[in-house]
């Protein structure tokens, strides 16, 4: 899951961007309301933590650019100011939760999960798929209710694969979710992870679609 992070305050947003990569996400992060219209020009978020005491542009600005766009991005604001008419402000400009700082990691982590759960048009806080299982809380992936040890990239990407079976997703998109701006990508990094993931979990469970990319197959 990648998300944009926007924070104009140093120390904050270095510690957000750490704590959030410790719970697996992979973070962009940026100071202004300019540079997260155009981040999300070129990069596609899972979500977006937005504050609103941006310089320049207000976050609320930002949140209306993507919004008029129809850009359903998930958004959390994150934010000091705790008028109660700031929150609904935000919320009804297209927010999708809020937070007001300072705030526990583990809330917002919490929080997180429930907007991406919505947005996957999930229910259940389990993503379940036959005999496989995977907590986006805990991390824990099962098979046949047998725990499955995987890295943090393999997680990553069995959980990309797993919110829509039945639909391939590209090496680009993939690449997308499991790494951010700054990270060095080697040119088979997917590919090597997908090759683990098929000997872990047997090659059934993720199918190649020849040009196209990889998915896991719909149940039968
Ligand atoms: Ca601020």
């Amino acid at each position: 899951m990648r998300l944009l992070l926007v924070e104009d305050d140093a120390m904050i947003g270095a510690s957000l961007r750490t704590g959030l990569q410790q719970f697996g996400y992979t973070v962009d992060w940026v100071r202004n309301g300019g540079a997260a219209e155009s981040a999300t020009e070129t990069t596609e978020y899972d979500a977006i933590l937005l504050d609103i005491g941006l310089p320049g542009k207000t976050g609320l600005e930002s949140l209306a650019f993507w919004r008029k766009r129809n850009n359903p991005v998930p958004v959390l604001i994150i934010t000091a100011r705790d008028a109660v008419s700031d929150r609904i402000r935000g919320l009804d400009a297209g927010a999708d939760d809020y937070l007001v700082k300072p705030f526990d990691l583990d809330e917002l982590a919490a929080r997180l999960r429930a907007l991406l759960r919505r947005r996957a048009g999930r229910a259940n806080p389990l993503i379940e798929h036959g005999a496989l299982t995977l907590d986006p809380a805990t991390h824990e992936v099962r098979l046949d209710g047998q725990p499955v040890n995987l890295s943090g990239r393999e997680f990553a990407l069995l959980h990309a694969l797993l919110e829509k079976p039945g639909v391939p997703l590209s090496r680009g998109q993939l690449e997308d979710r499991l790494y951010g701006w700054e990270e060095e990508i080697g040119s088979n990094a997917v590919e090597v992870h997908i090759h683990t993931l098929r000997r872990k979990l047997g090659s059934d469970w993720i199918r190649n679609v020849r040009g196209v990319g990889y998915m896991v197959p719909r149940l039968p």
